[in-house]
This record gives structure tokens, C-alpha cells and sequence, in this order.
């Protein structure tokens, strides 16, 4: 498995399984069990996903050794004043089942963020998480957060997709030395266009790969983390099968190309996403 070296030498894997929307335990538990038997080695939860116990189970029963797992899962933003950060990062920690986290993030750049980060700080120097960085962090904010904290994020997990590649973004990323995690590589599969591009589904046929290989490897050659979902165990398996083929570096180009800077969830620095964040709540 390709892996990406983070700021402090820890190794993530190039692609995870996302667990977003996959709640309901019995489901959860099947599918994570399913992914990590074919192949996955990172698993990213949330607090705010409402599985990270059904995700700690499913590590059990898999019986694959910790230390082959990178988990991620992420503080979100009710728990981000006084010691709640903390404190709801050892129960994040307690229910997956597991005596430390590989990374923790803070969910969103919203409330006292900088409080929690000083949380992920204070864990991360007490060894119970390996990586700290950030999700949903444009460059403006994270430049300030590691002007004014001792531990520059490791990651930042933001939407990234064809429709929305983030190159700017990840000039920035680059000069800070935080690695560049893709949140939604299919669009959530909402936006069926993405599949269809006529581009995408000519390098399918080319590498006999799915429209779904295609746009997830693009993002690979870039060195972006993915880290797709499905519920389908044919799909699990689809989205992680695609290291037997390489893109050149014009059909990077090219899709590259296709970018329209539309995040599927909105741009989190609008007003109108932050008013949607606020009623998360
Ligand atoms: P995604 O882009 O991974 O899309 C998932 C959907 O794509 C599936 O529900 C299915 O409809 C479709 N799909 C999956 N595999 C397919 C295939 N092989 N062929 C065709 N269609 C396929 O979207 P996501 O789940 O929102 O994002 C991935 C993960 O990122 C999440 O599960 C979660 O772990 C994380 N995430 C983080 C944030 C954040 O704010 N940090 C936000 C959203 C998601």
C-alpha cells in the first residue's frame, strides 16, 4: 500500500474508508469488517458520524493487529470548549476500543477551535494520538493556527473531487508541510456528471477500470489521501483496487483540466455553509 510520510514521519495510507452516513450498527460493523479484510488499513470516523463503537467493534472482530491500522476520527465542534475536547477525545478513544488514535482532527474551524487544538496538542505529547491536524481548513486559517500553537497540523481533510480539486489550496498545504486528505472523491455520489465526464470514462475503458478508479486515482497521483465510502462490498472492493494501472502525466493534465472549484457541500468560508454548520448543532 502506498503511503504518504506526514510532518513528523508517521506513514498514512493513500486511501481509507470513510464511514459518514454509515450508522446503524449492524451495517457499520459489516462494512468496516469487509473493508479492512480486502484491503484498507485506514478507517476515518468522526464523533459527529455517531459509529465510532460499532467502527471499534469491527476492529475487534476483523482481528487484524492495531498496529496495521491507521484510525482517524475527529472532535467536533460542541466539544470544543474547556476540557470537553479532551475529554471527548479519550471517550472517542475508549470507544474504538483502542489505547490511542493514529490521528484526530478538528471536525471544522468553527467555535473555539483553538481550544480544542490546544487539546490535541496536550494528547499527541501524551502519546494517545500519533497525528493532529485539521479538516475543513482553508489556508487563511490554518496559517494562523500554527502561527499561534507549538504543532503545526499534520493533515488537513477537506472536499476534494474532480469538480473541486483544491490545487490552490494545496500550494499552501505544500508550503506548510501538511498533507492533503480528499473528503468526498466521488462528490458523494451526487453528482453523476463527474462519472460521465466523457474523459473519465474514455481512461475506464483504457485501463478497464470503473469511472470511480478513474477519478479516485487521479487523486492519488497527486498524493492526495482518499478515502471513499460505500456500503456495497462491491464497491469496497472497486474503490481500492486501483494500483495495477498508472495515469500519464497529460491524462493527469487533462483531468486537472476539468476542474470548477464546486465543492458538493458549499464552501465552508460562506456565509450561507456557516449558517447550515450552525444548525448542526
Ligand atoms: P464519497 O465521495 O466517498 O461518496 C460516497 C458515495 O459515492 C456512496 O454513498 C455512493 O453513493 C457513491 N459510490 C461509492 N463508491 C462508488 C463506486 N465504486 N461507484 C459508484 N458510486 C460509488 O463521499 P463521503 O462519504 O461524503 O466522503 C468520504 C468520507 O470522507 C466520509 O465517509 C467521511 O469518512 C469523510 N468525510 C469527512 C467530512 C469532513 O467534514 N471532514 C465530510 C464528509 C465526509
Amino acid at each position: 500500500m502506498k503511503t504518504i510520510t506526514l510532518n513528523n514521519g508517521v506513514k498514512i495510507p493513500i486511501i481509507g474508508y470513510g464511514t459518514y452516513k454509515v450508522k446503524e450498527q449492524a451495517e457499520c460493523e459489516k462494512c468496516v469488517e469487509q473493508a479492512i479484510n480486502c484491503g484498507y488499513r485506514l478507517i476515518d470516523t468522526a464523533q459527529a458520524y455517531g459509529n465510532e463503537e460499532f467502527v471499534g467493534n469491527a476492529i475487534i472482530n476483523s482481528g487484524i493487529k492495531r498496529e496495521e491500522l491507521f484510525i482517524t476520527t475527529k472532535i467536533w465542534f460542541n466539544n470544543f470548549e474547556g476540557n470537553d475536547a479532551y475529554d471527548s477525545a479519550i471517550k472517542s478513544i475508549e470507544k474504538l476500543r483502542v489505547d490511542y488514535v493514529d490521528m484526530i482532527l478538528i471536525h471544522w474551524p468553527y467555535g473555539n477551535y483553538y481550544n480544542a487544538y490546544r487539546a490535541l496538542e496536550k494528547l499527541y505529547d501524551q502519546k494517545l494520538v500519533r497525528a493532529i491536524g485539521v479538516s475543513n481548513f482553508n489556508p487563511d486559517r490554518f496559517i494562523d493556527l500554527i502561527k499561534f500553537n507549538k504543532i503545526a497540523p499534520m493533515v488537513n481533510q477537506i472536499e476534494t473531487n474532480l469538480y473541486c480539486q483544491r490545487d490552490e489550496e494545496r500550494k499552501y498545504l505544500n508550503k506548510y508541510g501538511i498533507a492533503h486528505q480528499s473528503y468526498a472523491p466521488l462528490g458523494q455520489g451526487k453528482q453523476l456528471e463527474m462519472f460521465n465526464e466523457p474523459l473519465v470514462l474514455k481512461l475506464a475503458n483504457k485501463y478497464g477500470k470503473t469511472s470511480a478508479q478513474i477519478l479516485l486515482k487521479h487523486l492519488i497521483e497527486k498524493d492526495v489521501i482518499v478515502i471513499p465510502k460505500s456500503s456495497n462490498e462491491e464497491r469496497i472492493k472497486e474503490n481500492i483496487n486501483v494500483f495495477d494501472f498508472n495515469l500519464t502525466v497529460d491524462e493527469i493534465n487533462a483531468l486537472n483540466a476539468l476542474n470548477k472549484n464546486a465543492p458538493t457541500g458549499g464552501k465552508p468560508e460562506t456565509a450561507e455553509r456557516t449558517e447550515q454548520a450552525m444548525s448542526w448543532v
